[in-house]
């Protein structure tokens, strides 16, 4: 039975999920449900997947999740950005979501597409994420648990954690029910994160977000995007074996391993899989953690 993921957290304290991306192409869809086939005998609690940059996979998300939920039976995180809708647009993406028997959102602003700096807002859009949250909590009441972006280490375009912490309360009074993190390397910044939302009265599960190490050339890449840092020591292990593959997935897992550990460890509500939507390194993890 496809579950909201609030009625899942009231049955487990700490959670486990994967995040796949929409492939562009026919062939990468088929691939994509051959994959999650073999990661959901992991039983993950849910599964999320992405609305492309630019909102460039729209309605493509909205088939993959429901096919998701249908051959699966798993609930499903749908993502969903501003970039580039009106609201009237997003009014009637929520609804043709709903129709499809999805039950959980995750709202976001987006970012602008590569090679265009700075963001900015569609004429009759939103301009900040906390607006597509309280327009699916006006229009749809309790029939969506929702979902917002956090960063342990300040969103790269925020001037500060005061700041980063206040927008992130400002999703969660607008009606989002939980956060998941973008990737980092070190736990102190997220448990350093979670302190601060507290001090702010964030009560609501915040879930980190690990990245297994594949490819260092193209994590220091996303990474510049994103905004998140590579600290010195993840630096010193992965770039010595950069070119060496199979070492750096090994030494990837390994590390993951630790630092999911760590997390659960120290009270972490669970964890929240980048697959890049591949099988292997989220398989390893998770079968050498002790959830
Ligand atoms: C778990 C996760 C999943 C993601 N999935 C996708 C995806 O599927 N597709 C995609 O395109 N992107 C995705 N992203 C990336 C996300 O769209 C970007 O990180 C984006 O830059 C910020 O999104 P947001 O929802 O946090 O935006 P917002 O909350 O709108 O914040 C954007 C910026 O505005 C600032 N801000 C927020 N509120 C205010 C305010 N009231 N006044 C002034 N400033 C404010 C924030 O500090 C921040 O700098 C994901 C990110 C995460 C962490």
């Amino acid at each position: 039975m496809i579950k909201k993921i609030t009625d899942i957290f009231k049955e487990k304290p700490r959670t486990y999920s994967f995040e796949f991306f929409s492939p562009k192409t026919d062939a990468g869809i088929a691939r994509l449900y051959d994959t999650v086939g073999e990661l959901v005998k992991l039983g993950p609690d849910f599964l999320s997947v992405t609305y492309g940059a630019g909102g460039s996979t729209r309605e493509t998300t909205t088939k993959i999740v429901d096919q998701l939920q249908k051959r699966f039976d798993v609930s499903v995180l749908h993502h969903l950005t501003c970039i580039g809708h009106t609201k009237d647009e997003l009014t009637g993406i929520i609804s043709n979501i709903k129709q499809a028997g999805v039950k959980n959102i995750l709202a976001l602003r987006g970012d602008p597409p590569v090679g265009v700096k700075e963001w900015k807002k569609i004429p009759g859009g939103f301009e900040y994420s906390y607006q597509l949250v309280d327009m699916i909590r006006s229009l749809h009441k309790d029939y969506f648990s929702i979902g917002a972006a956090g960063f342990p280490e300040c969103h790269m375009n925020c001037s500060s954690y005061e700041l980063d912490t206040k927008y992130l309360k400002l999703k969660i009074d607008s009606g989002a029910d939980f956060a998941l993190t973008q990737l980092f390397f070190d736990n102190n910044d997220y448990f350093k994160y979670i302190d601060r939302l507290k001090k702010a009265g964030i009560k609501n599960r915040v879930i980190p977000g690990i990245l297994p190490i594949v490819n260092y050339e193209k994590l220091v890449n996303f990474c510049s995007t994103c905004g998140a840092s590579i600290p010195d020591k993840v630096r010193a292990i992965f770039e010595p074996i950069k070119d060496n593959e199979k070492a750096t997935h090994k030494t990837g897992v390994e590390f993951a391993v630790k630092q999911c550990q760590g997390l659960l460890d120290s009270g972490a509500p669970g964890l929240h899989f980048y697959t890049l939507n591949r099988i292997d390194p989220v398989r390893e993890i998770i079968k050498n953690i002790k959830l």
